[in-house]
């Protein structure tokens, strides 16, 4: 093998979770942690004042802190990660995010105190270096900040987070690693799958019989401990909406719009025009059913291959794959390509499929190392080389952002979507354009398409079912049934009634409903999903030349509002349909294709 399937965490910090290093490092981001505070408590303005040197080197070691506390989480979760049944490694994360939470209760300090500067001393302080580079974040800061309660408020707030709601979050992960869905082989074998072993298997499993298989034990698997998740999932939101009211904000959707820098005006446009679309979905996912022998699409058929004719589902090994990324990378953008060599021949990625590892892939970054880690289960389908190239994007994100200051280094999750879901896309269509047969290319098209019904249903549907289920949770406990309820209505809403059966228990299996770093950990990816469609037309049009601008858009993720972002990049007004309605007919040539050379493989 060319590549290592294991990542390499000992280069970060040697020795695992009992690392001597790591240790060291945590003993000194706590002595950092002290001076911090101090220098944010004495902090007075009008003695700073007019050159401010003192807020200048608060923000210095605030830079430090904060890519010292992620080179570790970065690490620690990582090993949590690819060993569930590592408990020592659970006790550093504690650790961890004890010392983040005292960071983020001084941040907080530091916040109020930039709203008590007047307005006038305030612009004058933003116009200076250092602080005029990152002015947009610091504005935005202390705009928040205005909503704050009190010092001691806030610190009891964020000290009792740590066994309130992070503790529930915390707890979700423990449930799911105790998750096992009984497999029969064909040869009369049992074994038991781990979630992700599962999830793998039942999605892209060509044949019927052992999707639909999985699928009956993973509801049931769900449902048996659905008492456990509801309980989970009502504390977490229920934690979040008296923190909301607390702090005046009545409406839940204000703080995700906040996160993600971006209007409900825009939210609302982009799901307006998805509506306004579904028809070709649903026709491309009745042909789906017709391909595959049925009348109607079941909830794991979505993503099952379509294998017409003697075609056999195309397998990459990972070293395949591997190369297949770069050499497609490379024809987009030499810097995107270099970069994914070096993730793979610097073992960057833990892709290895075997059981005890947690479900789902992320990338995550080390801003000391000015590198990232990629972890997911690589089963060798198209859709897993679609997987870590997505990963890759996020990776190179990081990167071109990696001399920033880590102040406008914090993108939001909707365009955090953006760079992931472009490296798909050139992935997904360089497969396309390579087919061999036609029984490939429908293959690989329906693969692609796929994402789209994806973000347009799958990923609606996720956002329906929040919205209803906050909205209700705000009047008390949601019960275990009516979350069901709930998921199973919204389901069949976004696919239009299109599908034979839904997945009630989704609520408890799907991650993102569990998260607690971001709420509605959804639409951001139907945006981002439109976002790089918009970006993907751009980039075809210009050939190489897109590669600098893209770079450039890229790097201002962090420091604007969405609709400056796509405003000063793309030209474009996201609160009208047009740009949404653009990416759209991109899909639509897709799916017209699909259908027209479908055509004679149906009666
Ligand atoms: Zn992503």
């Amino acid at each position: 093998m060319k590549y290592n399937i294991n990542w390499d965490m000992d280069s970060v910090f040697p020795g695992g979770s009992t690392s001597p290093q790591l240790q060291k490092k945590l003993d000194t981001m706590e002595k950092q942690l002290t001076t911090f505070s101090d220098n944010v408590s004495h902090w007075n303005w009008q003695q700073d004042s007019p050159t401010y040197t003192e807020f200048a080197a608060i923000l210095e070691l605030q830079e430090i802190l904060s890519f010292g506390l992620s080179e570790a989480a970065t690490f620690i979760r990582g090993l949590i990660s690819a060993d569930e049944t590592d408990k020592q490694a659970g006790a550093v994360y504690g650790k961890i995010m004890e010392i983040r939470s005292s960071f983020s209760t001084i941040l907080t300090i530091l916040t109020k105190k930039t709203v008590a500067v007047p307005n006038k001393e305030w612009k004058n302080l933003l116009s200076q270096a250092p602080f005029s580079e990152v002015r947009f974040v610091l504005d935005e800061d202390r705009t928040a900040g205005k909503d704050l309660l009190s010092e001691e408020e806030e610190a009891l707030i964020n000290s009792l987070s740590l066994d309130g709601f992070d503790g529930w979050g915390d707890h979700y992960n423990t449930i799911v690693s105790t998750i096992e869905i009984p497999f029969e082989e064909k040869d009369g074998s049992k074994t038991l799958l781990s979630a992700g072993q599962a999830q793998n298997k039942m999605g892209s499993d060509p044949d019927d019989a052992v999707r639909q298989q999985i699928f009956a034990e993973w509801e049931k698997a769900w449902s048996e401990k659905s008492s456990l998740f509801s309980d989970t999932l009502n504390h977490l939101a229920g934690f979040r909406l008296t923190n909301y009211k607390l702090h005046g904000v009545t409406d839940f959707m204000k703080r995700p719009l906040e996160y993600n820098r971006m209007t409900e005006a825009t939210l609302d446009t982009m799901w307006q025009t998805i509506n306004k679309n579904k028809q070709p979905i649903v026709d491309y996912l009745n042909r789906k059913a017709a391909l595959l022998g049925k009348e109607k699409l079941s909830w794991v058929d979505i993503e099952a291959p379509i294998l017409l004719g003697d075609y056999q589902p195309q397998r990459y090994p990972f070293d395949e794959g591997a190369d297949f990324i770069v050499a497609n990378f490379r024809k987009f953008s030499s810097k995107m390509a270099d970069f994914a060599q070096h993730a793979f021949d610097n073992s960057w990625i833990e892709a290895e499929n075997r059981s005890g590892k947690r479900p789902g892939g992320y990338c995550a970054n080390l801003p000391e190392s000015g590198e990232s880690r990629i972890f997911m289960t690589y089963a060798e389908s198209p859709n897993e080389v679609s997987t870590l190239a997505h990963e890759l994007g996020h990776a190179f994100h990081s990167h071109v952002m990696r001399d920033l200051p880590a102040l406008n280094r914090g993108y939001a999750m909707n365009v955090a979507e953006t760079a992931s879901t472009f490296a798909e896309l050139v992935i997904s269509d360089a497969t396309v354009q390579e087919a061999q047969s036609e029984e490939e290319r429908i293959n690989l098209l329906d693969n692609k398409i796929q994402r789209s019904a994806t973000m347009f249903m799958n990923i609606q549907a996720r956002f329906l079912f929040e919205s209803r289920f906050y909205e209700e949770r705000k009047k008390g406990i949601v019960t275990e049934n009516r979350l069901n309820e709930l998921m199973e209505a919204a389901q069949k809403e976004a696919f239009e009634d299109s599908l034979s059966s839904y997945h009630p228990t989704f609520w408890a299996s799907k991650l993102h409903f569990f998260n607690t770093g971001v709420p509605f950990y959804n639409f951001p990816y139907t945006f981002g999903y439109l976002f790089s469609m918009g970006i993907y037309a751009k980039s075809i049009e210009q050939g190489s030349d897109f590669e600098e601008q893209y770079i450039a858009l890229l790097k201002d993720t962090g420091s604007m509002t969405t609709e400056n972002l796509a405003l000063k990049h793309l030209n474009v007004d996201l609160t009208q349909p047009d740009f949404w309605q653009h990416g759209i007919n991109l899909i639509h040539q897709d799916i017209q294709t699909f259908m027209d050379i479908t055509q004679k493989y149906i009666n």
